[in-house]
């Protein structure tokens, strides 16, 4: 008869949203802890932005291991952390708690280092001095800045709303022809719009013509399938990331610091995968 499980020295983590029933967390952490025999498990809390503040304390207070933070709680979480890492501070978002000893949690934003292992794995590029496109000035927009500020890239940003374009790098304006022109000379172009999310037609706004052998396509958008705008890059003969890449290094970089246990990256990629 299999053991029964859990029990009361389970370890629990688990990812905060709202709603957070789409995440593919759980699928990847949980094969994770299975594949190194860990007993601990990962959950999905849905938890409303007014009950925040009361749900991180209380689930800091109860134990909890470590906590993925989701849509739309990146920004407000940084209130309830004793400390925050550099990156958070720079970055303005919070992706990740880490237990600090002392019945709270410690901030960091891991989307920033994952965006870089999951380039370096698949494709990568010499960014020092690179022109990189940048499109989409969101919160993932500002941690995929951060990252390529660190590797000394070039960076200039076409964003629908052009404001928010000009806190990350130098504005390039929203017209595909603009866009077009500056994805001719980037060594590197970043999608962190929604654009693709939810649709096999290729979405207006991301440059494709220019795109080539030279290029880097980065897609943050995850789907077990190629975006259409990463086939249309592929088409061209352009070297493509996917957003999974991204979402596994994240993913791995937290469970190192919740576990202290080397995060078993094919196993938690099987788990996204399958999920996904
Ligand atoms: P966000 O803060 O809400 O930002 C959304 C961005 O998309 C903004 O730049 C917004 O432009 C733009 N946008 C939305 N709809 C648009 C439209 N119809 N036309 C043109 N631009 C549009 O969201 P986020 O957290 O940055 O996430 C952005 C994407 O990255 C999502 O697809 C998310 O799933 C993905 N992501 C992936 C990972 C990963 O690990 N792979 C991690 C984080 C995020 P405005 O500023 O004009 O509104």
């Amino acid at each position: 008869m299999a053991r029964p499980w859990p029990t009361s020295s389970t370890r629990f983590a688990g990812v905060i949203g709202w709603p957070v029933g789409h995440s593919l967390s759980p699928s990847m952490h949980n094969a994770g802890f299975r594949a190194l025999g860990l007993d601990w498990a990962y959950l999905a809390f849905p938890i409303a932005p007014d009950d925040l503040d009361s749900a991180v304390r209380g689930l800091a207070q109860s134990g909890c291991g470590g906590l993925s933070v989701t849509i739309p709680h990146k920004q407000a979480v940084i209130d309830c952390c004793s400390a925050v890492t550099p990156a958070v501070e720079a970055i303005g978002a919070c992706n990740t708690l880490i237990p600090d000893g002392n019945g709270g949690f410690t901030g960091d934003n891991t989307d920033a280092a994952g965006f870089l292992q999951a380039l370096d794995e698949a494709a990568p590029v010499a960014l020092e001095g690179a022109e990189v496109l940048l499109i989409g000035a969101g919160g993932a927009a500002r941690a995929v800045a951060f990252a390529l500020a660190g590797r000394g890239a070039r960076l200039r940003v076409a964003n629908r709303t052009e404001e928010k374009a000009a806190a990350l790098g130098e504005v390039v304006p929203f017209t595909p022809g603009a866009i077009e022109e500056a994805a001719a000379s980037a060594a590197l172009v970043v999608n962190s719009t929604s654009l693709g999310m939810g649709s096999d037609d290729l979405p207006g706004g991301l440059p494709v013509e220019s795109l080539g052998p030279q290029t880097v396509a980065y897609d943050l958008v995850y789907r077990t399938e190629p975006t259409p705008w990463l086939g249309a890059a592929a088409a061209r003969g352009a070297r493509t990331v996917d957003g999974v890449g991204m979402l596994l290094h994240q993913g791995a970089i937290a469970f190192r610091q919740w576990t202290g246990a080397e995060p078993p990256i094919d196993a938690m990629r099987a788990g996204l995968t399958a999920q996904g």
